[in-house]
């Protein structure tokens, strides 16, 4: 098989991949580095975000309150150690991205404007408009095309990681274009592959988001931490899922249900509508289980109303809100209100992480959605993502040139070995599957299906088990697979086969996770257990494959300045 080597490889071309890639080009442009990505990267999910990115910035803020904020945000599931320095290195990253484009929005005076955001206790979202994501990723990848040692691989999906004898020593990956297998060697790799999204049916996330990454890690001896920890987004469209930004809350906008009140007074009465994601998510599950949510085609939902602020302020602020609405959901927020309920949005956990982004594998390192550092613990706060893309992917990209510097290259006649048997395996599993019976299509709306119902904002031990018993059923399917599709080129059905596969293991972690976690914590939410028990579970999960299945261990959580506390808003 073809071979090409590289010092380090990044998979994964959003915004923690790209800051990464100019990390490294920037520290030492002799490494020859490239970034792989199943997408071009700027159709990576990071392009997607709206709301904001969050720093400290102005004279009444200090990294104390952000870190203090983000770790109450976390439940107390933080490492405190990472989280100091992440709000110490945000303040420099946000800055930097400005001077390689961002067009921060400013305050009349000309200085770098923010918004409040749910958990924070100032306001330190910077924000470009309602488009952040798009003008951070611009940004970044402008920037990166002025390294010429840095290569992409674009529309490449990396199938498998080869790993010998515990040191990484590149990846196995598919040109989808034309439909053939190459090695990618390299001394260092960094997974930057996003979250893992579409193992539910309705999210807010682009549908690469399968987790590769963690699969993929997983698969190769690296534990995942904290996967039952998801975030529900309080405002996905009604029908799609689609995200309306926290923006919309953070500018002034209200929660009704159908009584014409604003029932946040119920459950958060000091931040109302900007208390963090999972209470707010929660909270507007309360009411439509007490009858007072609206009902239609689409099920039940509550009202985000942004009438009050008016035509220009919406205009301004948030004009894609705006679009999206009138485009997905046929109304106008600045007439009438939106309706929304919560939608998955972000998953916490990842690929197990220090916080130089280094995994127990030597050389294979992690950044962004894909990693667990873990700085959002149990909930992230709004706005903290696209700062870690750019505080953890520059790190990783630091880390990478150090690791690269000194480990020696696989010798080819090992990487040809180890990339036979992925090989093999690929072909047996996914490509010769003619006397298969199972679809595809068929087993992934059975998972999001499952995951939905049994493992979303509400879970119950009897729940999280038949989720876990149809998981397990649904592997089994899986083995009896069919593909139909002959063609080489763009060959969707066993990349979709091959990502089906990795959702199918990362599913069975979160399900089993949430099992094992018999308390309530940020966005993990027992009916059976409501409280949170630090005496029993105030650790990290920690998830390593073995043949009878996931095998849970824990790890502690790191204190510096901060002990739990009871979380009130
Ligand atoms: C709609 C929406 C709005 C959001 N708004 C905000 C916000 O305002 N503020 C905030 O802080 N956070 C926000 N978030 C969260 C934040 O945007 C994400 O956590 C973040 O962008 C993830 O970036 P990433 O670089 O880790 O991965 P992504 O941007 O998701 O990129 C993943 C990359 O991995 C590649 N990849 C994956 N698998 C493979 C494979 N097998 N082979 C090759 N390549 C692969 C993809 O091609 C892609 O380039 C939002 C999220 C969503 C969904």
């Amino acid at each position: 098989m073809e071979i090409l080597s590289h010092d380090i490889l990044i998979v994964g071309g959003g915004g923690a991949g790209l800051r990464a890639a100019i990390a490294i080009s920037q520290s030492n442009p002799s490494l020859k580095t490239a970034i792989v990505s199943k997408v071009y990267p700027m159709r990576s999910h990071t392009v997607a975000a709206e709301g904001g990115s969050a720093a400290v910035l102005k004279e009444d803020d200090n990294h104390d309150l952000h870190a203090y904020d983000t770790i109450k945000g976390s439940d107390f599931l933080a490492d405190q150690d990472a989280v100091e320095a992440f709000v110490r290195d945000a303040t420099k990253e946000v800055i930097q991205i400005e001077r390689w484009g961002c067009p921060w929005n400013r305050e009349e005076d000309g200085r770098i404007a923010a918004r409040w955001f749910g958990g924070m206790s100032r306001k330190r979202t910077l924000h470009a408009s309602d488009k952040t994501g798009f003008h951070l990723l611009h940004a970044l990848f402008q920037t990166s095309l002025k390294y010429d040692s840095l290569m992409r691989y674009d529309e490449w999906h990396v199938s498998a990681l080869l790993v010998d004898d515990g040191k990484i020593a590149g990846v196995l990956a598919i040109d989808t274009r034309r439909g053939t297998f190459s090695i990618l060697a390299a001394r260092t790799v960094i997974l930057c592959t996003g979250g893992v999204g579409r193992i539910y049916a309705f999210t807010s996330n682009a549908g690469i988001l399968t987790g590769d990454g963690a699969a993929l890690a997983y698969r190769s001896g690296a534990p995942l931490k904290d996967m039952e920890f998801i975030q529900f987004h309080p405002s996905g469209l009604l029908r799609t899922g689609i995200l309306i930004t926290e923006a919309s809350r953070g500018e002034g906008g209200y929660l009704f249900n159908k009584e014409g009140k604003r029932f946040m007074e119920n459950y958060a009465p000091t931040k109302m509508e900007l208390a963090p994601r999972d209470i707010v998510s929660r909270s507007i599950m309360e009411e439509i289980a007490a009858k007072r949510g609206f009902e239609g085609p689409y099920g039940s939902y509550v009202h985000l109303d942004l009438r009050h602020l008016g035509e220009p302020k919406i205009m301004e602020k948030l004009p894609m809100v705006r679009e999206l609405c009138l485009d997905f959901a046929g109304m106008d927020p600045v007439y009438e209100p939106i309706p929304i309920r919560p939608t998955m949005h972000y998953t916490m956990g990842g690929v197990h992480t220090d916080k130089d982004g280094k995994t127990p594998i030597a050389g294979l390192l992690a950044a962004g959605e894909a990693a667990c550092v873990s700085i959002h613990g149990a909930n992230r706060l709004g706005s903290n993502s696209l700062t870690e893309l750019l505080v953890f992917g520059a790190r990783a990209g630091r880390t990478a040139v150090e690791y690269a510097s000194s480990a020696k290259p696989c010798p080819s006649e090992r990487l040809q070995a180890l990339a036979k048997e992925k090989m093999d395996f690929i072909q047996k599993r996914y490509i010769r599957t003619e006397n298969g019976t199972e679809r595809v299509g068929a087993i992934l709306s059975e998972l999001r299906k499952t995951m939905d119902e049994k493992v979303g904002i509400y879970r119950r031990e009897e729940g999280l088990q038949e989720a876990i018993q149809i998981i397990q059923r649904l592997k089994d399917r899986f083995n009896r697979i069919r593909l139909t599709q002959q063609s080489k080129v763009f060959n969707t059905e066993l990349i979709g086969a091959m990502e089906l596969d990795n959702m199918l293991e990362v599913a069975h972690v979160v399900a089993m996770c949430a099992m094992i976690r018999k308390e309530s914590r940020g966005g993990h939410a027992r009916k059976d257990f409501p409280k949170r028990d630090d005496e029993q579970f105030l650790h990290h999960s920690l998830t390593f494959q073995s043949p009878d299945g996931p095998r849970r261990e824990t790890l502690p959580v790191t204190f510096t300045k901060w002990k739990p506390e009871e979380r009130k808003y």
